[in-house]
């Protein structure tokens, strides 16, 4: 069968991983006409870093992606919007909102004393202007080769706030900290400050967030264009054969890509679409393909940065903070985004004994009244997930406790997410570390394989790479990993529409 655009339907697709990249590729080939597409999923459940969960009641916990960050050109916000999926309580939006401070933040110190509303505010909004300047390329040459920590602490150093109150530099060290959730850092001092520029901001409202279905519900909307069986969860791949050898000979007589499961099975396709995180391929890319990489692209899996944010989640009997507050924040006498004491701690392993100092601070989450959400990232947050959830708990309850004064009560329940032990994610989401040309290594990890300089034109694009580190200006983003899908679906049917290359027609296959 041939679709309205002319696809030839019988090239064999496989896409590993079932997250907004690989669901936004799948759905895309076989609304252009591809039959014989399957999405091999390694968890159990399809969504990747979308993860929404209902442990407290009915109302929804998102453990990864909450926001749908902009609005204009922001096909998922259409796509939100069109399905009728976003949120109508705008109080709901300004929840759970790491970086941006209200006057219903409470900062608190060590010694349990509050910080004056406006001098935080003051701090806070310089740090906003700073952090603007950077992404919107107006960075000082001098500040080019710096490090966006650097950067910040220098910019920051020349104002006459530094010097205008006592807790200046803590406010600001808080700002820092805060900002690693956006950066998915373990510190400002390991993100490139030049860079950061070539991440686009989309217009429209920055944090708009999904009605009681939560992000779930948009994974349901690409899921529903699957037709059954072309899913396949607890399915992780192992292996990928994909190539011509020298002599320009497939690894099969038809089909070019061999794709190999965990469980033993084994399907052989023309193309395979790879949206696994940066984090996966930096552990496994090794082991997964045959032959190897090229050289640019294990370089770039290498070079670009893939941090770590976790979310901690506390719910208590009864809401102990006073109803204007929004949000719990930490400022310490020596904290880990400090540059000296970032500098101290980056030998040796002392830092596992303060790991809680990167604690930003606790917000209240929409719709559950009676819970808060605590945000750590960067190596922290890696030693958090190793550790007993009463541990976490413990420390919690006690930070809480010091720093406010209040009565806080023993949480009924806590929950903490584990993206970095997640084996088939391996952390959050990409930054560009410091003295890294991100746009060359964005691109070189996007580009698909063969290289048609390399190998003969007769099978190209074997193997395609989509997923949220592969866009060289929406990473971090599910709009982008959704982007990156529908590039590379689009990648073969311009392949198969316009060079009318069918490649494998009379190949059986499992598929
Ligand atoms: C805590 C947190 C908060 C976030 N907040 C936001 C937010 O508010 N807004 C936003 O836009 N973005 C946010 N993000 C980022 C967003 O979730 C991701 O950018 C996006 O979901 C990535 O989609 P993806 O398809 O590229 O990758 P993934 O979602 O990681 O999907 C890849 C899939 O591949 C599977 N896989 C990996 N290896 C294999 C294998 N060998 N075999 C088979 N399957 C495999 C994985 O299990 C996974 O399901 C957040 C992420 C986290 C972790």
């Amino acid at each position: 069968m041939n679709s309205p655009l002319g696809v030839t339907s019988s090239a064999k697709v496989v896409v590993v991983g079932a997250g907004f990249a690989g669901l936004a590729a799948a759905a895309s080939l076989i609304q252009a006409g591809f039959n014989h597409v399957q999405v091999l999923e390694a968890a159990h459940r399809p969504g990747g870093r979308v993860n929404t969960t209902r442990p407290f009641g009915p109302n929804v916990i998102e453990l990864g992606a909450n926001w749908i960050h902009g609005q204009k050109e922001n096909p998922l916000f259409s796509m939100a919007k069109r399905h009728s999926l976003l949120s109508e309580d705008a109080y709901s939006s300004t929840m759970c909102l790491p970086t941006s401070v209200t006057p219903q933040d409470f900062f608190f110190r060590e010694d349990g004393s509050l910080l004056s509303p406006s001098d935080v505010e003051h701090v806070c909004a310089l740090f906003g202007k700073l952090t603007s300047r950077a992404f919107n390329n107006k960075l000082e040459k001098k500040y080019h080769s710096k490090s966006l920590g650097h950067y910040l602490d220098e910019a920051f150093a020349e104002s006459p706030l530094a010097s205008s109150f006592e807790d200046a530099a803590k406010v600001f060290e808080w700002c820092k900290r805060s900002e690693c959730t956006d950066e998915a850092s373990s510190s400002l001092y390991e993100v490139s400050a030049l860079q950061i520029h070539e991440y686009t901001r989309l217009e429209g409202g920055f944090f708009n967030c999904l009605g009681p279905g939560g992000y779930q519900a948009m994974v349901d909307v690409l899921l529903k264009s699957l037709p059954p069986g072309v899913l396949l969860c607890d399915k992780p791949v192992t292996r990928i054969q994909w190539g011509l050898d020298k002599e320009g000979k497939g690894q099969s007589p038809c089909c070019p890509v061999k794709v190999l499961c965990e469980d033993g099975q084994e399907f052989e396709v023309d193309h395979v679409i790879v949206t696994a995180s940066l984090g996966f391929l930096k552990e496994r890319a090794w082991a997964m393909f045959e032959p190897a990489l090229p050289e640019d692209k294990t370089g770039a899996i290498k070079r670009l940065g893939f941090g770590t944010v976790d979310k901690i989640f506390l719910k208590f009997s009864e809401r102990f903070w006073p109803e204007d507050c929004a949000g719990i924040q930490l400022v310490w006498e020596e904290g880990p985004e400090d540059n000296d004491i970032y500098h101290s701690l980056s030998e040796g392993d002392s830092w596992r004994e303060t790991w809680y100092k990167k604690i930003c601070g606790f917000d209240i989450v929409a719709h559950h009244p009676t819970v808060l959400c605590g945000w750590i990232t960067g190596r922290e947050a890696q030693y958090m997930e190793t550790l007993e959830e009463k541990v976490v708990r413990e420390v919690c309850v006690r930070l809480l406790r010091s720093f406010t004064g209040w009565p806080v009560s023993e949480p009924t329940q806590v929950l903490f997410s584990t993206w970095w032990s997640n084996p088939y994610v391996k952390g959050s989401y990409t930054f560009v570390p410091h003295g890294v040309n991100g746009v060359r290594e964005h691109q070189a990890l996007a580009a698909p394989l063969p290289y048609r300089a390399i190998y003969t034109r007769k099978k190209p694009l074997q193997v395609l790479f989509a997923g949220e580190a592969t866009h060289v200006n929406f990473y971090t983003t599910t709009h982008g990993a959704y982007i990156t899908g529908i590039r590379e679906a689009q990648r073969l049917i311009d392949l198969y529409t316009d060079q009318k290359l069918n490649s494998s027609e009379d190949c059986s296959s499992r598929i």
